[in-house]
């Protein structure tokens, strides 16, 4: 038979996959944690949290052994324990002392939980553009966005490297700001030797099945404070019936959840701690192989890493240049698809753009925090208030989302050869 098609002909047209075989999905789960979780079952012990001030207000030995694993390995005064980071940032907001109606600065390139966490203590997220190269927040946009009513920045470390903290700080301290970082996608990763999540006043990761770590579901705050880290610890744990025992006079937001984390969870966590290092080393061994296998590829931006920080790689981002290729981003995404290759994120979360935002429908139907007194202003949620990060979700940003599989070099070769297939294909999709 003929073989006119050649291997070269894309597999949109008709051509041969460049990956035939589905990658495995990632799994860091291995024997240590099935004799962590085994451990804990037979001692029937699978919480010990008591939501009264008791000495097992603060958990059983488990949830204790994590927390000082993670205070040494990132390097804090407090890691406490949650039971996901969407729990984790929820406490973190209302241990601000943040009052209904104040206004906390976030990114809109994240996911939907960051800016949820705001609303929750009915404060309103004000959304401040991001930097086009390391898609965290920009510094100057968020200094442009601070008014009388701005208490805090969340800044989110996302796709795995840290936000640009150091200007951030500053601002913070000219303006008497508290700071937030949403470190959930970059455990492991360092900002000028520190590690990320500790560079602000809360910090902290998600320990969710798709993050570098995990254990099912969870989370870790970690904080050099200690009455930021008293605070996190009684709103994870019915603060309101707890206060009082405990001598703290400040009710500020002291209304509890149950955000604790089981016992099977944390000794799991241990396991995982141990091996963060070297999950991280994989992660960016294979990064630096797609960065040399896809450096030619014109219009094709591989990720920046600033200078004197790591990055993590949860996603490993990309920017196209459209108008340079004189291709669509969706038609570019079909033709590697085809290709086998998966875990392709066209564009990322514009949050601002969410139905709650254009709306503006949160608690009740009327219009709730934004149409009460406790709003002091219009908040703009409107297109065109980000540009950066929405001109990046809508055209360009392209991401390969390395959680999602277990890859080594064979892998990240079979994902390079399916990128130079496209490129050298482009016309064909024009
Ligand atoms: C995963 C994630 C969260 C939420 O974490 P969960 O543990 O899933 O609740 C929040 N922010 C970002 C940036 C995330 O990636």
């Amino acid at each position: 038979m003929n073989d006119f098609s050649g291997n070269n002909r894309l597999a949109l047209m008709g051509g041969k996959k460049s990956i035939e075989t589905p990658f495995t999905r990632y799994n860091p789960i291995g024997p240590e944690e099935v004799e962590a979780a085994r451990q804990v079952v037979e001692s029937g012990v699978l919480s010990q949290f008591i939501g009264a001030w008791d000495p097992d207000f603060l958990g059983g030995p488990r949830v204790k052994e994590f927390e000082r694993k993670s205070e040494a390995y990132f390097g804090v005064k407090h890691a406490i324990t949650v039971n996901s980071w969407t729990s984790g940032l929820i406490a973190a907001v209302g241990a601000l002392d943040i009052e209904p109606g104040d206004e906390i600065i976030v990114s809109p390139f994240t996911m939907c939980a960051s800016a949820t966490a705001i609303l929750h203590w009915n404060a309103i997220p004000v959304f401040a553009d991001i930097e086009p190269n390391t898609f965290c927040l920009c510094p100057k946009s968020v200094e442009a966005n601070i008014t009388s009513q701005t208490k805090a920045i969340m800044a989110v470390d996302i796709f795995g490297q840290s936000a640009d903290m150091k200007p951030l700080m500053d601002i913070a301290e000219r303006y008497n700001l508290k700071v937030i970082a949403d470190t959930a996608q970059a455990p492991g990763a360092l900002y000028h030797g520190k590690h990320a999540g500790t560079v602000s006043h809360i910090g902290g990761y998600s320990l969710n099945y798709h993050k570098h770590i995990h254990t099912g579901e969870g989370g870790i705050l970690v904080t050099n404070d200690d009455k930021l880290a008293d605070r996190l610890r009684l709103i994870r744990n019915h603060a309101e019936a707890v206060v009082e025992g405990m001598g703290e006079q400040n009710l500020a937001n002291m209304i509890g959840y149950n955000f604790r984390l089981g016992e099977i969870e944390c000794a799991i966590g241990a396991s995982q701690l141990d091996k963060l290092d070297n999950l991280v080393k994989g992660r960016q061994q294979v990064a630096r192989r797609l960065d040399e296998g896809l450096a030619g590829l014109e219009g094709l931006t591989t990720p920046k890493v600033r200078d004197g920080c790591t990055h993590v790689y949860y996603v490993y981002p990309m920017v196209l240049d459209v108008v340079r290729l004189g291709v669509s981003r969706q038609r570019i995404v079909e033709a590697l698809t085809a290709e086998g290759v998966t875990g392709l994120a066209e564009g990322y979360v514009n949050v601002h753009r969410l139905p709650m935002y254009q709306k503006k429908i949160a608690y009740g139907s009327k219009g709730f925090p934004w149409t009460s007194d406790i709003c002091k202003r219009e908040v703009d949620y409107s297109k065109g208030i980000c540009p950066v990060a929405e001109e990046l979700h809508d055209a360009t940003f392209l991401g390969f989302a390395m959680c999602l599989h277990e890859m080594g070099d064979a892998e990240t070769d079979l994902v390079i050869s399916a990128f130079q297939k496209v490129w050298a294909n482009m016309d064909a999709l024009k």
